[in-house]
């Protein structure tokens, strides 16, 4: 009874992941989805895109005051991005801590930044920051017809 109440009361979160332009020209794409992959999250969403201006705008307004944030802008749509949607218990916080922290010199080793970038402006990947931004995100880069609802066939040897 107890265990079967507490899994009810997990929530299931979503996360928004992007190999971010350098990324992509750097050739890290299988690099940092394996990553996700390897950890037992659920892939939902998954496409290369070429970010327009006006949707790297919104998906970065919390930052529009920021002295860094026309280059952020340059950045994000100077060439195709890749865009995930992950799924699962815990995601958010667990997918910011595989990423590692903004500044790629400050990330640990073993995190993607801190194993594979060297400068805040070329961090190569981003991540929501929130349950609540994750879902945010996910739902402006994805139709709701490009995300696919399935049960990985590993499903019930990644939790009990
Ligand atoms: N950024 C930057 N200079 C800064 C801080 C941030 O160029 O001084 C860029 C960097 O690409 C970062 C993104 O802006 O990933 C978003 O910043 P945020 O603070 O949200 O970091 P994140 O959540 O990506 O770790
Ligand atoms: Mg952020």
């Amino acid at each position: 009874f107890l265990p079967n109440l507490v899994a009810s009361l997990e929530q299931v979160e979503q996360t928004y992941i992007m190999v971010k332009p350098d990324g992509v020209q750097r050739g890290l794409v299988g690099e940092i989805i394996s990553r996700f992959e390897r950890k037992g999250f659920k892939l939902t969403g998954l496409k290369l895109f070429q970010c327009p201006k006006e949707l790297a705008e919104e998906h970065y307004k919390d930052l529009r005051a920021k002295p860094f944030y026309p280059k952020l802008i340059d950045y994000i749509t100077s060439g195709p991005v890749v865009s995930m949607a992950w799924e699962g218990v815990g995601v958010v916080a667990s997918a910011r801590k595989l990423i590692g922290s903004t500044d790629p010199l400050q990330a640990e080793t073993g995190t993607i930044r801190g194993d594979l970038a060297v400068q805040t402006g070329r961090n190569v990947v981003h991540g929501s920051d929130s349950p609540e931004n994750g879902r945010r995100e996910t739902a402006l880069w994805f139709k709701e017809v490009e995300l696919c609802q399935w049960t990985p066939a590993q499903a019930s040897w990644l939790r009990e």
